[in-house]
């Protein structure tokens, strides 16, 4: 396979409104997974829609297709899930292959409730809005993602907060985490992350 910086993995209609979408799969950063902090899949839309868009259109990416294919792009690496845009519009298997071999990865949907979406609570965080939306998702077996305006309003015993927010002290980043891959990852509990500070507005971007 010709190396390049990112690769299409699916081309295809839309699980959430049947229009034609495309998932990119960016590459460009190291693979050593011990000493690189910055190693990464970004998925989608990594490095700015516009450019990522305009290298797709000019050919840039090659597509590949299978699950072997896919799996060893992923293999060894922390994988975002949803850079630009919800996984959940694209076909679970896609994302299945892709982190089959991965040291990791953090995914976030808001479309959980929408008929017809890929929402895999093996592979995401639901992105919840309210504490009742959360404590429905936990009732049906699902881990949350979700942003509280003061610390208080956390539910103990249920969620931790992000290790990587300001309130618990920036202990770390996604990229070494990993609590952020639905019920893949080893902790039941889900997370909440206060939202102002330094960050808070990535993460409601990322979770969004
Ligand atoms: S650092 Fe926070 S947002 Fe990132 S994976 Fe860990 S818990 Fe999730």
């Amino acid at each position: 396979m010709k190396k390049a910086n990112a690769y299409v993995i699916y081309d295809g209609p839309s699980q959430i409104d049947g229009q034609r979408i495309v998932a990119i799969a960016n590459v460009a950063k190291s693979r050593n997974t011990k000493t690189a902090k910055n190693r990464s899949c970004y998925v989608n839309l990594g490095q700015g829609v516009l450019i990522t868009y305009k290298a797709y259109k000019a050919g840039k990416y090659p597509a590949i297709t299978g699950h072997d294919a896919i799996a060893a792009l992923g293999a060894g690496r922390m994988v975002r899930i949803g850079t630009y845009g919800d996984g959940a519009a694209v076909p679970s298997y896609i994302w299945e292959s892709l982190i089959s071999q991965a040291a990791g990865h953090t995914a976030y949907s808001h479309q959980s409730g929408h008929n017809g979406a890929a929402f895999d609570p093996n592979i995401y965080m639901q992105s919840a809005d309210t504490e009742s939306e959360a404590l429905a998702a936990w009732q049906a077996g699902r881990r949350t993602f979700r942003v509280i305006d003061k610390i208080d309003a956390m539910i103990a015993g249920k969620e931790i907060l992000c290790p990587a927010s300001e309130e618990a002290g920036r202990k770390t980043q996604c990229i070494d985490c990993g609590l952020c891959g639905g019920n893949s990852t080893k902790s039941p509990k889900s997370i909440a992350i206060v939202a102002h500070g330094a960050g808070a507005g990535n993460f409601k971007r990322k979770a969004a």
